[in-house]
């Protein structure tokens, strides 16, 4: 079982310019990762025939991710917003498409943000409602989708692993995965193994990021677990290192996730390392199940 893995862009770049995406496909390439991970929170920023051609280039494979804003949030009450909410989703879903992407992820469900109370049965009736449309298109795409369950200060409504499996059952819809991710799951799940065990085979993407979102080992993350419960669940899908460090900063991004210290300066030796890191893991896990 070969994992692909990944590293997300923000490691090398705040910006997606042609100089920006040349740098952080190169880089990554460069490295031996099989893909680059494209955050989409303004899919107008991302240019994809150009990207796409720096991509083939280096035989590099992309996803992407997004998470949505308070103004264009599905799991709102409000259907103006949620309206706003289903077109950027689409846009991001185009782009993504016209990437060759296969993988569309992270908190396409909700806000990306701290929210100032719990979410609401309409608003998540509402989210529903749009998954499901968005599953559609993103089937006739050949898109698989992932939900994100992210820590309570980042949205109100999937913050493990189990209410991201019960929204995608009332979905119906069957290219909606889930998308674990350890830097959330060490603050939410009271068992990194349970939470892999709770998805079973809609385990589809999977982030690896430290405690601190800083260099992987460097921190409290109990990564000998997650890794042999993602052996025993037989997981094959991609590994993506995600860091981020105020050395890298997206205006759109760094301040929702509240990225307010240099928990690294060199992009290089953090992504070289982090490959490393994860391949040891993969490989121990391998043996202990
Ligand atoms: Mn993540």
């Amino acid at each position: 079982m070969m994992n692909k893995l990944g590293v997300h862009a923000l490691v090398w770049c705040g910006g997606w310019s042609e100089a920006e995406s040349a740098r952080a496909i190169g880089a990554t390439a460069e490295l031996g990762y099989d893909l680059i991970e494209i955050p989409l929170l303004d899919p107008a920023k991302v240019d994809p025939a150009r990207t796409r051609c720096q991509l083939d280039e280096h035989g590099l494979a992309a996803v992407t991710s997004l998470g949505l804003s308070f103004d264009a949030d599905i799991s709102s009450p409000d259907i103006e917003v949620v309206a706003r909410g289903e077109a950027l989703l689409n846009d991001a879903l185009a782009v993504t498409a016209a990437l060759g992407a296969d993988y569309m992820g992270g908190v396409i469900y909700s806000a990306l943000g701290k929210y100032p109370g719990p979410s609401l049965p309409e608003g998540r009736a509402n989210c529903v409602a749009v998954l499901t449309r968005l599953a559609e298109a993103a089937d006739r795409a050949g898109v698989t989708l992932g939900l994100e369950p992210v820590n309570r200060y980042e949205s109100n409504l999937i913050n493990t692993a189990e209410q991201a499996m019960a929204l995608i059952a009332d979905t119906g819809a069957d290219n909606i995965v889930v998308h674990l991710d350890s830097y959330h799951m060490n603050i939410e799940e009271g068992n990194l193994a349970r939470a892999v065990e709770v998805c079973g085979d809609k385990l589809g993407y999977v982030h690896i990021g430290e405690s601190h979102r800083g260099y992987l080992g460097s921190g409290t993350i109990d990564f000998p677990q997650l890794f042999r419960a993602l052996a025993k669940a037989g997981y094959g899908g991609a590994i993506t290192f995600e860091s981020f460090s105020s050395v890298v900063v997206d205006p759109l991004l760094s301040n929702t996730l509240a990225v307010w210290r240099d928990v690294w300066t060199d992009s290089r030796d953090l992504a070289d390392q982090a490959k490393r890191y994860i391949k040891t893991q993969l490989e121990a896990a391998r043996h202990a199940v």
